[in-house]
């Protein structure tokens, strides 16, 4: 089966399907080779969205990941407390 070639929207750099990342946002498929072109798209992005719409994302992305982490935490406490 032939594989599909893509090109990175960030440097251009041909690469083939199953390689890279794909994200779809906005509706739309976006390909990049590398998770660094992925993350200059992003920083790029962002300042193009409104300040307001952009602090409250920061705010509920940071409260997600806040949240992660404390779960790890105790997760990891518990199972000490299990082993002493
Ligand atoms: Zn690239």
């Amino acid at each position: 089966m032939p594989t599909k070639s893509i090109k990175c929207i960030v440097c251009n750099k041909t690469f083939f399907e199953g390689q890279g990342v794909k994200l779809v946002l906005g509706g739309r498929e976006l390909y990049f080779h590398s998770k660094s072109c992925a993350l200059k798209f992003f920083k790029s992005m962002v300042l193009y969205l409104d300040q307001k719409d952009l602090e409250r994302a920061v705010v509920s992305t940071l409260k997600e990941f806040e949240q992660r982490i404390k779960e790890l935490e105790e997760r990891s406490k518990k199972h000490i407390e299990t082993i002493h």
